[in-house]
């Protein structure tokens, strides 16, 4: 594991995992744990800059911890972490700071859209989130970041501060890159076909890890159809796009080429469909919700999860700023 490439990539405590963070995310965590060096963050500062109410946040980063584990991340394995544990990260934030500009912030899709979405609250945290994010990727001189597809913006925002940091003060930072075990980056739709699922937004159109079996059949059945196409070159609209993109993620590859089939001969019939899907879907999700359910019963064993992956991260940090410090010039005796 000692040349090993190094792997980061985080997760916010807002609220229940979905299945956008599952395939976008932890499936790629849990796939990279073995074979490389790998730091996973509850990303509980990020949090802050949309949740400033942190009555609710020991509880949520315990459930995303339970959550995490029970998808199959192994804590002995990879060091996982919270990110207000590792202070290091603040320094390097403040210093990446100052190499980042208000005009390219400002730019910022995800930027954009928060202000929108919080007209009353566009603190300069907001504004500055990818470069905090950068700081949590270059603190372990990380290379590659499994993420979904709505974070390629940012990772083009790490690099460049990287980037920068080297020019102005000698190469400590690799490029990273953004990563999905595989394949393209993932792009998990809303069941409703008109955005992503998301822990804050169309919450009734997504599917939570916690979700029971009942309230994801429901979820699924209610899912928007037609009557279905006319001529087999009939491109799908976006909602029956979604449901079988939603069927590729969690059925087997021969129910969703039948359906397919069905759809090109006009002869498909979309309640089946979504029946197959919430059972499938049932399948998938139950026993990592039950899992969850028995993690977050032993308090204990979640306090010993952050002492250890804080140690291990604060020791990779500590080396990290330590560079740093000696590059930018910080050294005075
Ligand atoms: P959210 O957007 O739900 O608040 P986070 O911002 O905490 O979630 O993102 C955690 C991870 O989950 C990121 O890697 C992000 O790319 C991924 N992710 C979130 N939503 C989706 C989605 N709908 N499809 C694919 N990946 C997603």
């Amino acid at each position: 594991m000692m040349d090993a490439k190094i792997v980061m990539s985080g997760i916010r405590p807002t609220g229940l995992l979905h299945l956008g963070n599952y395939f976008g995310a932890v499936q790629n965590y849990v796939r990279m744990q073995q074979s490389y060096n790998c730091f996973f963050m509850i990303a509980d500062l990020h949090s802050l800059t949309t949740h400033p109410d942190t009555k609710e946040l020991k509880e949520n980063v315990h459930r995303v911890i339970a959550e995490n584990i029970a998808c199959g991340l192994d804590p002995n394995c990879v060091a996982f972490y919270c990110q207000s544990h590792v202070q290091e990260t603040s320094e390097l934030y403040l210093y990446l700071n100052m190499l980042a500009y208000k005009g390219e912030l400002e730019k910022t899709v995800t930027f954009k859209e928060k202000v929108r979405q919080q007209p009353e609250n566009v603190n300069a945290g907001l504004l500055t989130y990818p470069v905090l994010q950068t700081a949590d990727i270059l603190l372990h001189r990380a290379s590659l970041v499994p993420v979904g597809k709505d974070q390629e913006q940012h990772l083009e925002m790490a690099r460049n501060f990287a980037n920068r940091f080297n020019h102005r003060y000698g190469e400590i930072f690799p490029e990273p890159q953004a990563f999905n075990f595989g394949s393209d980056l993932v792009k998990v739709p809303s069941l409703d076909g008109s955005g992503k699922m998301s822990k804050s937004e169309n919450q009734n159109a997504t599917i939570y890890l916690a979700d029971e079996d009942d309230e994801i059949r429901k979820k699924i059945m209610r899912a928007k159809t037609d009557s279905g196409p006319t001529d087999s070159q009939t491109p799908k609209p976006d909602y029956i796009e979604a449901i079988f993109l939603l069927m590729k993620l969690v059925s087997k590859e021969e129910v969703v080429n039948k359906f397919n089939e069905d759809y090109s001969k006009c002869s498909i019939r979309y309640g089946d469909m979504k029946n197959q899907l919430a059972d499938d879907m049932i399948e998938f999700i139950s026993p990592i919700r039950n899992n969850v359910k028995d993690i977050l019963q032993n308090k204990k064993y979640l306090q010993q999860v952050m002492e250890q992956g804080a140690e291990k991260a604060r020791k990779s940090a500590k080396t990290t700023m330590e560079l740093v410090r000696q590059a930018m010039g910080l050294n005075y005796y």
